[in-house]
């Protein structure tokens, strides 16, 4: 390696939205992020659903009467 080109290359302290910390080796000193390896959906196998137009909800509220109405 040539001498006075490369940053600085260290530990680093990973800090995530869910609490969990991790080292890893950076250029920088501490890293945050909103997500992680252990609270990603992709690995915790856990779904966030994220219903920001109420679809779900009208959804059920349709399905509810569909079935009310097969019933009779
Ligand atoms: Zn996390």
């Amino acid at each position: 390696m040539k001498k006075d080109i490369h940053p600085e290359y260290h530990k680093t302290l990973v800090h995530c939205a869910c609490g969990n910390e991790f080292e890893t080796g950076s250029t920088k000193k501490e890293i945050k992020v909103e997500i992680c390896s252990m609270c990603h959906p992709f690995f915790t196998g856990k779904q966030k659903l994220i219903d920001t137009a109420g679809r779900v909800e009208r959804f059920k509220s349709k399905y509810a009467k569909f079935n009310k109405n097969k019933a009779l």
